[in-house]
C-alpha cells in the first residue's frame, strides 16, 4: 500500500508553515520538524541525539549526512502507520535531496513523494514577515498576523490563540534581514528543484499570495481531493 509524503517548499513568508498546520490539525497528517526531533534525541540521550549536542555545544552545524539519519529514524517510525506525511524543512540542501532520494528508493518504496511549491514575490513575503508573530511556545509555534485582511489576526492582543502564550517576533523577521534571506532562499530553491526533478518527484504549484484559507482550499482541491 503507498503512503503520501509532501515536501512543502517556498520562502519565508509563503505560508507553508501555517498551511502545514492546517493539514495536521484538519486532517491528522503527521509533520516531521527537524527541531523538535533534534530536541527529542538531545533528551532521551540516543546515539543521534549525542552527536547533535556535541555538533550544537561545539557551534557546528549539523551536517547532511546526521540529518537523514534522524529522518530515517523518523521515517521508520511513521511508516509503520498509513497516515500522510508532511516534510517541512527537510530536505534543505541539494545534498538532502539526494540523500532523501536515495533512502526513499531503497527502504521506502511505498511512500508517494510529491513537493507542493507555494509561489511569491519578494514584496508580498517581506511585507508577510514584517508583520507577523509567532508564538513564544516552542512546542506551537503558531504563527499571527497584525495585518486586518490576512485573516490570521489573534483573537486577544498579542496571545497565542492555541496554547495562551505570549506572541513575539522572531529577531531575524526584519526587512533588512528578509532581502538577504531571500536572495539566498531563491538560489537554494532552484537547486534543489532541480535535483527533486531530476528524480521524477512530480512538483505541483500554486500562489501562496492568498489568504491562507484559500491556499488552503485550493491544496485540496488540486492535490488530495
Ligand atoms: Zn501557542
Amino acid at each position: 500500500m503507498s503512503q503520501k509524503a509532501y515536501i512543502f517548499v517556498g520562502p519565508p513568508g509563503s505560508g507553508k508553515g501555517t498551511l502545514s498546520k492546517l493539514c495536521v490539525d484538519t486532517f491528522g497528517w503527521l509533520q516531521l520538524s527537524t527541531g523538535n526531533l533534534c530536541r527529542k534525541h538531545i533528551a532521551e540521550q540516543t546515539d543521534i541525539g549525542k552527536q547533535i549536542d556535541f555538533i550544537i555545544k561545539s557551534g557546528k552545524l549539523i551536517d547532511d549526512q546526521l540529518m537523514t539519519d534522524m529522518v530515517d529514524c523518523w521515517l521508520e517510525e511513521v511508516t509503520t502507520t498509513n497516515t500522510t506525511l508532511i516534510l517541512d524543512g527537510f530536505p534543505r540542501t541539494v545534498e538532502q535531496v539526494k540523500r532523501f532520494v536515495e533512502m526513499t528508493n531503497s527502504k521506502y518504496p511505498q511512500l508517494e513523494v510529491q513537493v507542493i511549491r507555494l509561489l511569491i514575490s519578494d514584496d508580498v513575503a517581506i511585507d508577510r514577515v514584517v508583520t507577523r508573530y509567532v508564538c513564544s511556545n516552542r512546542a506551537c509555534q503558531a504563527v499571527f498576523s497584525a495585518k486586518n485582511d490576512s485573516g490570521l489576526g489573534s483573537k486577544k492582543e498579542m496571545v497565542c490563540d492555541y496554547c495562551g502564550s505570549l506572541l513575539g517576533k522572531r529577531t531575524d523577521d526584519t526587512e533588512q534581514v528578509m532581502h538577504n534571506r531571500l536572495q539566498v532562499y531563491r538560489k537554494h530553491e532552484s537547486d534543489m528543484l532541480a535535483c527533486l526533478q531530476k528524480a521524477h518527484i512530480p512538483v505541483v504549484e500554486f500562489t501562496g499570495e492568498m489568504p491562507i484559507e484559500d491556499v488552503f482550499n485550493t491544496f485540496v482541491d488540486a492535490v488530495i481531493r
